[in-house]
């Protein structure tokens, strides 16, 4: 297939498009490179430059190259800036999704792989927390994403495309050592933690140890990247007869607190840390249950261990101390 993917040089997208590549698929990636690294794309993939909230931009990138599927990496994604800054995601978040959607009904596109997020389940009622449990967004950023899954639900009602909506809950770990996380500024655990180990910070400031969790500190489930890209490849080809939504986790809970210890271990460095405030819009404990995209598309993630994500995310950082470096 023909797949045009938004964000293609950012964190996931470019994981996105190198397992894409692989499996015999012809790629365009679209980004501004605000938060991308043109380095991360691979040279096989054309690549076009530009931004999401121009339609007209949108439209043109589509007539030169009718794709026949979508996939949109492409987003503001931080909770706690879209707690300070919400018009970024309740607006461009939004205008430039529907931008897209608007161009793939146009151009006949009938795929859209869109990433979700697990900041939908705001406060859930039960942990691992499946496809049933009732959407209430933690943030603006969760908000944005659910609009934009309602709107796919309607193209989809309408029969103007198929769309599977992926919620991830934390994206982790490189794919290769050329092929890991860049942020400027880095806000995600993980990272931040292979930072003091390398000696680039002094220390992990903890986001509140008061939680009613096993430790006090906040729970999440951390999926491998390259595992959240396998899972994009099978929705892609899923997409026949039906739309799909999925929760894209491991299943498997780990406390900052536990996150940091595996990442002393697997770095044999110290890693100070201390404990700061709680971070606007963190729930407690956010844990997926994916047993419906294992069932339904056979996923089953190739890294559960929390230690091999993170020695995967540290070879990547010993490598590219500074990152892609441009
Ligand atoms: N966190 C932390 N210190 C940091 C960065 C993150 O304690 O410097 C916590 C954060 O509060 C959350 C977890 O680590 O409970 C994962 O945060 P991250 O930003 O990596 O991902 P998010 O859960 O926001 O998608």
């Amino acid at each position: 297939m023909k797949v045009l993917v938004t964000g293609g040089a950012g964190y996931v997208g470019s994981v996105g498009v190198h397992e894409l590549v692989k499996a015999d698929h012809n790629v365009v990636v679209v980004d501004n490179l605000s938060q991308g690294h043109r380095d991360a794309v691979r040279e096989d993939a054309a690549f076009v430059k530009g931004n999401l909230l121009d339609a007209e931009f949108v439209d043109a990138v589509f007539d030169e190259h009718t794709p026949d599927a979508v996939m949109h990496f492409a987003s503001k994604s931080l909770v706690g800036e879209s707690m300070e800054k919400p018009f970024l995601y309740l607006g461009d978040n939004v205008r430039a999704g529907l931008n897209v959607m608007r161009a793939a009904a146009n151009h006949g596109t009938k795929r859209f792989i869109l990433s979700s997020t697990a900041n939908l389940f705001g406060d859930p009622a039960e942990i691992p927390i499946d496809e049933n449990e009732e959407i209430a967004p933690g943030s603006p950023y969760g908000e944005s994403k659910f609009i934009l899954e309602r709107n796919l639900h309607w193209l989809d009602t309408l029969d103007v495309l198929r769309f599977a909506s992926l919620r991830y809950f934390n994206a982790a770990g490189a794919a290769s050592p050329d092929l890991g996380e860049d942020h400027d500024p880095e806000t995600h655990l993980i990272p931040i933690v292979l930072e003091v180990a390398l000696g680039q910070r002094d220390k992990i400031e903890i986001y509140g140890d008061n939680y009613d969790t096993r430790d006090g500190t906040c729970i999440r489930d951390y999926v491998h990247v390259q595992d959240l890209a396998q899972a994009h490849i099978l929705a892609l080809e899923a997409l026949d007869d039906q739309s799909r939504v999925y929760n894209l986790g491991n299943g498997n809970g780990y406390s900052v607190q536990e996150v940091i210890e595996t990442a002393r271990s697997v770095t044999g460095a110290e890693i100070p840390s201390e404990i700061g405030s709680p971070r606007p819009g963190d729930p407690p404990e956010l844990v997926a249950r994916s047993d419906k995209i294992r069932t339904e598309l056979g996923w089953s993630p190739d890294y559960p261990e929390l230690e091999d994500i993170i020695a995967s995310a540290w070879a990547w950082h010993q490598k590219h101390p500074d990152g892609y470096e441009e």
